[in-house]
């Protein structure tokens, strides 16, 4: 009988042990505008840009998801063999690959059906390259985070979506990549080495900081952190630092997940009837829900030099 019970005990304690070893924390890491979105439009440099980002994935081993602008694997009417190549090097390296509309215009400024058309028109070279690998085209991204003016619109889109398979990726730790990207590329064409490190030394303490602020904000929303979406792009700065980036998430003890293992947490059945002009963050939307006083206010905001040497005006 006693017997029993230390062996019980031993297995309690050695599961409490296990759980306290393995992160509770997970990511999914999505990357947009693929191929490449960059100043250095030159295909010697995206070719660059896009060996450096699956350098740093393949090397992490973990699994990520980028999302296809298809304008850009053409060169005026004709398909861009060199540019497609691209995206199969990403499909090389294991990862998989969703829609983010042809020429990347939001929802909120054009009429539905040409939107619709535009979300089509986009996923036609991209499904071929999933077809010869017997994979299927599953996630759709709304450019700019932008996903409908009225609750109607959001509606049929939604049903349009379902009608074609497609499941919508939601975001929740969502930054300014773009804007450091930006700030980085505009340095690069100055020869401004030390502004381009200047700007690459911020750029994860600032990310490490909005991740701190989303947790906070997860936190206070659900009384725990949900399985997080992360939301950067395939440009140059994320060439450069993209393995830092993934070291500050392994350091904070994330696991990084598949969208898939993401999306099973039920934080994502939550309603979606955000329908202001901002591309914002699943988070926010959801504090919507339960009314403004559920935002955190000290959101995290991109240094003043950045955003200067971006060309932005704002973020
Ligand atoms: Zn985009």
């Amino acid at each position: 009988m006693f017997k029993n019970i230390s062996s019980i005990l031993i297995v309690f304690l050695f599961a409490g042990f296990v759980s306290a070893q393995t992160p509770s924390r997970s990511v999914a890491i999505t990357i947009d505008d693929l191929p490449v979105v960059s100043t250095r439009t030159d295909i010697a440099n995206r070719r660059k840009i896009t060996k450096k980002l699956l350098g740093h994935i393949t090397k992490a081993n973990i699994p990520v998801i980028g999302f296809v602008n298809e304008n850009k694997l053409y060169a005026g009417d004709k398909r861009d063999q060199k540019q497609i190549d691209l995206l199969k090097m990403w499909l090389d390296a294991g990862l998989d690959l969703g829609n983010h509309t042809y020429s990347h215009r939001s929802l909120n400024t054009i009429p539905l059906t040409e939107y619709q058309a535009d979300v089509l028109k986009g996923e036609s070279i991209t499904r071929e390259l999933l077809g010869k690998r017997k994979l299927e085209i599953k996630y759709f991204r709304h450019p700019y985070l932008q996903t409908g003016r009225s609750l109607d619109i959001k509606a049929q889109f939604a049903q349009f979506l379902a009608d074609h398979g497609y499941w919508i990726a939601p975001i929740t730790f969502d930054n300014a990549d773009y804007i450091f990207s930006s700030a980085y590329d505009k340095a690069f064409d100055k020869k401004d080495k030390a502004l381009m490190k200047r700007i690459g030394d911020a750029y994860i303490p600032y990310m490490e900081s909005k991740v701190d602020y989303w947790e906070r904000q997860s936190m206070k929303l659900f009384g725990r952190e949900i399985a997080q979406t992360l939301l950067i792009h395939a440009n140059f700065i994320n060439s450069d630092y993209l393995d830092d980036l993934i070291a500050m998430f392994t350091r904070r003890g994330y696991r990084c997940v598949t969208l898939d293992e993401a999306l099973k947490d039920d934080a994502y059945r939550l309603p979606d009837t955000y329908i202001g002009p901002a591309g914002i963050s699943w988070l926010h939307r959801w504090a919507r829900e339960k009314g403004r006083e559920f935002i955190l206010a000290d959101e995290p905001k991109v240094p003043e030099f950045v955003l200067k040497a971006s060309g932005f005006e704002s973020e």
